[in-house]
């Protein structure tokens, strides 16, 4: 059976999410209808001490790298899966749950977690901006703090930002991708799953974030994806001057992330990235060594891009109905 387009599907429910979603934000205690784990909602999402929090917790100890399958990473997809709730976000699945579980090819049983705020214009509302970070690391004591805690804390701070907005012209789907380390399996499953309600066709932008907290160590974010004439530079073109305490790194290509799952299929992307050369994949990646002086900075950049890019005038559908090139090899 076909399941109806993500367009199809939002159009249904946009009258419902809008209704659902000024409850949740207009009354009641923040986090008051949590009930999937310790996450609520913060009152200064684009702020040293939320970053901070979120990182901690997702980098702690006691989750041990969110290693696919095990408790530690059920307990970051409920970390995050509770955040969206209070946030207000609508889950994508018919289900109603908020996350999609696959199977990698190491067997291990893990998930994706998935929210949405949808687009309030009729006219781009089936046209999806991604906004992504991964979920897992290598765990058995190394954290990945930096890799990517640092970017799932970025990507929950820039939906807490949109949401509390008027609502993007676009619709504008968070994701936190799940088993990306042993090869983009989240992003994969995300294209592929016949339980979504997205084709992936209506992906039209990716914001990828996979660590973002090592500014510091090269003194340099990268915006890679970002080649000259593609929409992503013309966005971040428009808002660097606001950032002048951010040296950013425009242009080039990379394919270390799940971005790549989407540029393959003609996805225009922006992947922020900062470089860690000591502690890559490594066992001192933890929260202690968080450069959150920038990281709040490129913060703040990601949900002004999310903000521009679900609003833009720019044709970002075009891209992909014209088949650019926006993708090496
Ligand atoms: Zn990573």
């Amino acid at each position: 059976m076909q399941t109806p387009s993500l367009s199809r599907a939002l159009a249904l429910l946009a009258p419902l999410v809008l209704s659902a979603c000024a409850e949740r934000r207009g009354g009641g205690k923040p986090g008051a209808d949590d009930t999937a784990g310790p996450a609520t909602c913060v009152d200064a999402p684009l702020s040293i001490a939320a970053l901070q929090a979120d990182i901690r917790q997702l980098a702690s100890p006691e989750w041990d790298g969110r290693r696919p399958g095990t408790a530690g990473d059920a307990a970051a997809r409920d970390y995050v899966a509770a955040r969206f709730a209070c946030l207000g976000l609508e889950p994508l699945l018919a289900t109603g749950a908020w996350a999609e579980p696959f199977v990698d090819h190491k067997g291990r049983q893990t998930a994706n977690v998935l929210g949405a705020i949808p687009g309030r214009d009729a006219a781009v509302a089936h046209e999806v901006v991604l906004v992504s970070a991964h979920l897992d690391h290598f765990g058995r004591g190394r954290l990945g703090a930096n890799d990517d805690a640092s970017g799932l804390a970025v990507m929950m701070a820039a939906a807490a930002a949109l949401a509390q907005g008027p609502g993007p012209r676009r619709t504008v789907i968070f994701a936190a991708f799940g088993s990306e380390e042993s090869g983009f399996e989240g992003s994969e499953a995300f294209v592929s799953a016949s339980a979504s309600e997205i084709s992936p066709a209506d992906v039209v932008f990716n914001l990828n974030l996979d660590m973002v907290g090592s500014y510091d160590q090269t003194g340099m974010v990268y915006a890679l994806g970002t080649m000259a004439g593609t929409p992503g530079r013309r966005a971040i073109n428009a808002l660097v001057d606001d950032y002048p305490d951010l040296d950013i790194g425009l242009g080039d290509w990379s394919d270390l992330s799940d971005h790549v799952t989407f540029c393959r299929r003609g996805v225009p992307y922006l992947f922020f990235w900062t470089e860690d050369p000591e502690c890559y994949h490594q066992p001192c990646d933890t929260e202690d060594r968080i450069d959150y002086r920038h990281l709040v900075e490129i913060a703040d950049l990601t949900a002004a891009l999310v903000s521009a890019l679900s609003d833009t005038d720019d044709d970002l559908g075009g891209a992909v109905r014209r088949g650019e090139r926006v993708c090496r090899g």
